[in-house]
Parts: C-alpha cells; sequence; structure tokens
C-alpha cells in the first residue's frame, strides 16, 4: 500500500513569550483538522514542540496534495483567529501570505513530506525542534547517514553503506545538489559546515525509496525580512534496511552547539527533550523532541517519546552544562550569531552606525 506521510509545522502564537500554544489554541487546530480532514487522510497527529505546532498526516494523495494541505492552512488560519482572540504571543507569526494558493510550501509553514510502499512494520520517528534552523538536523543527520564511528550500522548492513543519496539545499537559491553516500562524503561535510545556508532536504537509497524528508524553509526568504527562527521538522524511516530507532535517536546526543535561542541570536546546544515541551525560559536552550510511531495500513498504531528514558536526562544535563559554558561568554562572538544572521540585526547596525560616526 502507497502511503504518503506529511509533516507541516507553524507557530501561530504562545503563551506568555514564545513558549507553547495554549490548550485551547491547541484543541482548536487539531479539532478543526479531526472534524474536517476526514476522508481526506487515513490518521493524523497533532502535537508542538515549544511553540511550533506539527500536524503529522497519513494519506494516499501523494506529496504536495493541495487538499492536505489546505485542510492544515485552514486549520492554522482558524487556530490564528483563537491565537489573536487570547492575546497570544506572536499570534499568525508563521502565515505570511493571506491567501492559500495550492500549497502550504512557501507561504511559512515548514513542510516535509515523502511517499513510499508500506512495509509490513513500518517505523518511522518524527522530529521537531524549536528555538533554531532547519540546519540543526545536520550535524546529527551526517552522522547517521555518513559516519561510521556514529552509526555502526554504515559498516555492516549494505543497504546503508552503497546507493544512498542525500539532497542538501542552498536555502538562499532554493537549488538542491545531490550526493552520493559514501563517495561524496566530504563534499556532503563541506556543504553542511554552514547549517545557515545548506540544509540536509532529504535521503533516499538507490531504489529511490524515501528513508528522511525534512523541512528546508527559511521564513526569511519568503518574508523578505527576519520574522522568526525556521524551527525544523524530519521524518526518518527506522528498522531492518533503515538505521535502527537507537541508532537514529542516539546522534542527538552530541547536544551540538546551533543557531537560534533568545532573540534568534545566539548558539546553544540542541537538547533532546521530552514530547510537548514548553520551550526553555533559560535563554531558550534550543530543543527537539522525537516521537517513535508504528503505522499500519496507514493508522498510527500506537506512538512512543523517544527521549523520555532516563539516559536522556543525562544529555539534557549535558546540553544544560554546554549551556552555561557557552553563556559565560555573554555577548562576544560564538556566543551570538554573525550580523546578518541576527534576528535584531537592525537594532545592531543602529549602535554600530553610532560608533562609525566616531572612528576618525
Ligand atoms: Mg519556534
Amino acid at each position: 500500500m502507497k502511503i504518503t506521510l506529511s509533516v507541516i509545522k507553524a507557530d501561530i502564537g504562545s503563551i506568555g513569550g514564545h513558549t507553547r500554544p495554549s490548550d485551547e489554541l491547541f484543541e482548536t487546530v487539531k479539532n478543526y483538522v479531526l472534524k474536517n480532514g476526514k476522508g481526506l487522510f487515513i490518521d493524523c497527529y497533532v502535537g508542538y514542540t515549544g511553540d511550533d505546532i506539527h500536524f503529522l498526516l497519513s494519506h494516499t494523495k501523494g506529496v504536495g496534495n493541495e487538499e492536505i494541505h489546505k485542510l492544515v492552512w485552514d486549520a492554522l488560519r482558524v487556530g490564528t483567529e483563537v491565537a489573536k482572540k487570547q492575546g497570544l504571543y506572536g499570534a499568525g507569526q508563521d502565515l505570511l501570505k493571506d491567501s492559500f494558493s495550492g500549497n502550504v510550501k512557501g507561504m511559512g509553514p515548514g513542510v516535509a513530506e515523502m511517499e513510499f510502499e508500506e512495509r509490513p512494520n513500518e517505523a518511522f520517528a518524527l522530529f521537531t525542534a524549536d528555538k533554531t534552523e532547519p540546519g540543526a538536523f545536520n550535524f546529527p543527520f551526517y552522522r547517521l547517514f555518513c559516519e561510521p564511528s556514529a552509526n555502526t550500522a554504515l559498516l555492516v548492513n549494505p543497504s546503508l553503506s552503497t546507493g544512498l543519496v542525500l539532497t542538501v539545499m542552498d536555502v538562499m537559491t532554493g537549488k538542491k545538489a545531490e550526493l552520493k553516500i559514501p563517495q561524496d562524503n566530504f563534499l556532503i561535510a563541506a556543504s553542511l559546515m554552514y547549517p545557515g545556508r545548506y540544509v540536509i532536504d532529504a535521503v533516499r537509497n538507490k531504489d529511490n525509496e524515501p528513508l528522511l524528508a525534512a523541512t528546508t524553509d527559511r521564513l526569511h526568504n519568503i518574508a523578505g525580512t527576519y520574522v522568526g527562527k525556521d524551527d525544523p521538522a524530519a521524518i526518518v524511516r527506522v528498522q531492518k534496511k533503515y538505521p535502527a530507532t537507537e541508532e537514529t535517536c542516539s546522534v542527538f546526543k552530541v547536544v551540538h552547539y546551533v543557531a537560534g535561542n533568545t532573540r534568534g541570536s545566539h548558539h546553544l546546544p540542541l537538547m533532546p527533550v521530552k514530547i510537548r515541551p514548553a520551550a526553555s525560559s533559560n535563554f531558550c536552550i534550543p530543543i527537539v523532541s522525537g516521537i517513535l510511531f508504528s503505522m499500519h495500513e496507514g493508522k498510527f498504531t500506537a506512538y512512543t517519546d523517544a527521549f523520555d528514558t532516563p539516559d536522556w536526562d543525562y544529555y539534557r544535563n549535558k546540553a544544560t552544562e554546554k549551556a552555561e559554558y557557552m553563556r559565560e561568554q555573554g555577548f562576544v562572538h560564538p556566543a551570538t550569531l554573525v550580523p546578518e544572521e541576527l534576528e535584531y540585526a537592525p537594532g545592531y547596525k543602529a549602535m554600530m552606525a553610532e560608533v562609525e560616526k566616531r572612528f576618525k
């Protein structure tokens, strides 16, 4: 049975700053999709990570389907009205266009989709992050698919060591490059070195089956000005000829430094968290949550929290510690981003313009 998985996510408002959606907002969008999507999708999961609500839909309509996209777009529009009525912070902030034109891609919400022949025991992970940028997944997924010291399967599972193609997107131009694993691993590494510019878009195998699909939109490029960080989501199929669940999740143990955090202007570690967290009030340490799904005939038969077990507390503490080290550095780069990546670039430019006047 050929199934499409569509994940669409957006920030349309949250409580007391950029924390998490209100219960009323969350229930509104969830119920809207459940009520109005009857007959459109097979199954639907709605959750949130920090201030971003994500919708995961299984259906048979293929990638980029107008009805599926419109359903979620309409839910986000209805939710925005609730967010405005409640005075939530950033109400409707990721909806950058007024009228729907066939596809939510390029309208603000992040989209990742894949279509595949369902396996009898289909298993996949959904990762959703907050307070960061699409390139935040570059290093973990590079380690998953290209780095044997992080993933032994690359040495013992031939289906992962031959014929994988990784697509990198240049988020400034929208162009994509297809690079082969492992032949092009150094080229892949070189392009992923600067996550603000080049991001992993997809991974497929030699039979053209999708292993990974990720959101790549940069809101900046849609709105023409800074409107918020583009918190990513990704689907990764797991087990058998794909990476094992534990290989996939453990690449988030590094808690590497990513861009985002407070005022979208800093570098802090990416902390794995339990599902449905509010954003951290501790300088907005970037967060990633993981949900593991079993799916049968398009039905999400069950899901479990990937980062719920006690060992992940150790990595949460590691992230907190790494965040402390970086914050000791105060405003000095690399604690802060380079000027062109600062959310508050105009404010910084105004300060520096004043300094410029005093250079003699
Ligand atoms: Mg967010």
